[in-house]
């Protein structure tokens, strides 16, 4: 019995389920097509996601640094403090939005060679049984 996740709501459930115990979406019914667009349409979320934090985190350190420039607040006044914090949070949150954005382009990088690498190796081993078999 192995881990997988379910292509419709991405929890992990085992492979000999044919039904989602989750989201009780109904695995067995969908053909590999179906699974690889679920998947992608969960990445683009996903990512989608990550871009609209670090959209925030963006306007968060800006409206701070604006804020510092234009109101100019007294030192270490309570104002003072609240638009440091939100340029040092902004920038902290952007910074790590962006690290993972990264990464998870890199993962994608990553198992697109992995599936093109194990296609090929199955196609090898395809072709050299085949032509065991014509010997
Ligand atoms: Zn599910």
């Amino acid at each position: 019995m192995a881990i997988t996740r379910c292509p419709k709501c991405a929890k992990s459930i085992s492979d000999k389920h044919k039904q989602c115990p989750h989201c009780g979406s109904n695995i067995s019914e969908l053909n590999d097509e179906q699974v690889l667009q679920l998947q992608r349409e969960q990445r683009i979320k996903k990512r989608q996601m990550f871009m609209n934090h670090s959209f925030l985190a963006l306007i968060l350190f800006l409206g701070g640094f604006f804020c510092l420039y234009f109101l100019q607040p007294q030192e270490e006044s309570l104002q003072w403090y609240a638009y440091t914090i939100a340029i040092g949070v902004g920038c902290i949150w952007y910074l790590i939005n962006r690290i993972i954005l990264v990464s998870l382009n890199y993962l994608n990088a990553y198992s697109t060679v992995l599936q093109q690498v194990s296609g090929l190796m199955a196609r090898c081993y395809q072709t050299s049984k085949s032509n065991k078999l014509c010997n």
